[in-house]
């Protein structure tokens, strides 16, 4: 069975895309060559819930290469999907189950089919594929090798999931790699947020008041981007006293939401929270304003309540729903609160998605490399795993950096020297 997507006939323009990313992703391409010639994921087994683009193409394409008996892929958010990857990866020989545009009830059961293939090692974005699997298919994830996370609210699912003592089996939260989160979440971020928000709508940043919900690695990115593109006022809110310091000193102005409420002409959620922007806040925001999201599901901009506020909702363009709200004021929500960058953009550009994914990969390596060595627990990348992405990357970029002397290295590992 080779899956289910939109159109088979897409998959040329899929294939050139896939290329771009290739050329793009060269640290990931390396290990892909090495896999080619070593087969390390041999007769592996492997199913993957990621945001079905052109990067997780080229990762799914490196698993396949290096030996993986099979690999089923679905989508892990209903509307990320680019149709045309997706069928492409079709022709490689990956089984795929997504397609853009699905409901909430097609989007599980593609997962479920994941799930289904009996997988050694599965792998997932946000934790919906874990989450299946410990509820629904018990039995089977008890037989599955180890799991990798790639994002921050997974990664707090999983760790639940340990704490409560009901984790089936051994996962890396790459999420958790420097290579990854430093990057990823800031800089991948930071600039596909404003290519969906600017896809979306087309509007004039500069000038404008931004207002950035959470500054954690994800906020961080998009209120630096926010402030290059010559935003009037960044504000960034948070509830970490140490964060919102940072943010100050950083340069941002900080006050709580129901103060920004009313002077944000752009609103971003980064917190993966729920109900971050709600009614309260709604009712004191200016017409015209816009809401978009670049956090956990759609749960941060709160629905809901922008529903029963509103007399009227229609589509204005592609990616945009106008809210009227009883006094006449408009509010434009972004992709339907789902992620901004993936859903109305392309998401994180290939150069970053080269270093979370070569992390992704080496975490599968690792799993299957420590079969049966692993406890039922959620493990941080391997430190060294971590040096070699960057080492790579900088290598690839053509970056050269210092190597410690002799003396160098005796000195810091050593307590005798004083003043
Ligand atoms: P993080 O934990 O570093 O940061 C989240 C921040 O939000 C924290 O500082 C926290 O104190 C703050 N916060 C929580 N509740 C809040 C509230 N009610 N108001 C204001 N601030 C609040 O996490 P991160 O790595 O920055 O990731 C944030 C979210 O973005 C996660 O859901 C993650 O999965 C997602 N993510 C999305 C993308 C993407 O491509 N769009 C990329 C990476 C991560
Ligand atoms: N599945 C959830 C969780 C957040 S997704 C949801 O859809 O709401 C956030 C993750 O998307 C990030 O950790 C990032 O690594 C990943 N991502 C961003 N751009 C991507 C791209 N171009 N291809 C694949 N994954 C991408």
């Amino acid at each position: 069975m080779k899956g289910r997507v939109k159109d088979l006939s897409l998959a040329e323009q899929g294939r050139l895309k896939l290329e771009w990313a290739m050329k793009h992703m060269p640290v990931l391409m390396r290990l892909r060559e090495e896999g080619r010639d070593k087969r390390p994921l041999a007769g592996l087994r492997i199913g993957a819930v990621l945001h079905v683009t052109k990067e997780t193409g080229v990762l799914m394409m490196a698993l396949k290469d290096s030996g993986a008996e099979e690999v089923v892929l679905a989508a892990s958010n209903p509307l990320s999907t680019q149709d045309d990857v997706a069928a492409a990866l079709v022709e490689y020989g990956i089984r795929v189950y997504a397609w853009r545009g699905q409901s909430s009830e097609e989007y599980y059961w593609c997962i479920r089919q994941v799930a289904e293939s009996r997988p050694d090692i599965v792998l997932d974005d946000g934790g919906d594929l874990h989450a299946m699997l410990h509820s629904e298919y018990k039995k089977l994830a008890g037989e599955i090798t180890g799991g990798t996370e790639e994002t921050t609210t997974g990664v707090i699912r999983l760790k639940s999931l340990e704490r409560e003592g009901l984790l089936l089996y051994p996962v890396v939260a790459v999420n958790n790699a420097y290579t990854k989160f430093l990057f990823d979440n800031r800089y991948g971020t930071g600039q596909s947020t404003f290519d969906g928000i600017m896809r979306a709508t087309n509007i004039l940043v500069a000038g404008k008041n931004v207002v950035v919900a959470g500054y954690g690695w994800v906020g961080k990115g998009i209120a630096l981007r926010a402030r290059g593109l010559g935003a009037r006022r960044v504000i960034v809110t948070e509830v970490d006293p140490i964060r919102a310091l940072e943010a100050v000193f950083d340069g941002f102005e900080v006050m709580p939401m129901s103060e920004a409420a009313g002077i944000g002409d752009i609103f971003v959620t980064a917190t993966g929270n729920k109900a971050v922007i709600r009614r309260e806040h709604f009712e004191k925001m200016k017409d015209g304003a816009i809401l978009a999201n670049a956090g956990h599901f759609n749960v941060e901009v709160w629905i809901p309540d922008l529903e029963s506020l509103s007399v009227r909702k229609r589509v204005i363009r592609e990616n945009v729903t106008e809210y009227t709200l009883r006094d006449g004021r408009k509010l434009y929500l972004l992709a339907e609160g789902r992620l901004v960058n993936l859903v109305a953009a392309e998401g994180h550009p290939s150069e970053v998605m080269d270093m979370s994914f070569a992390n992704q990969y080496l975490a599968v390596k690792y799993l299957h490399e420590n079969k049966g060595r692993l406890e039922k627990k959620v493990y941080n990348p391997p430190r060294e795993l971590d040096e070699m992405v960057a080492r790579l990357k900088l290598e690839t970029m053509g970056i050269k950096i210092d190597e410690l002397t002799p003396e160098q290295a005796e000195y810091l590992k050593s307590w005798s020297y004083g003043t």
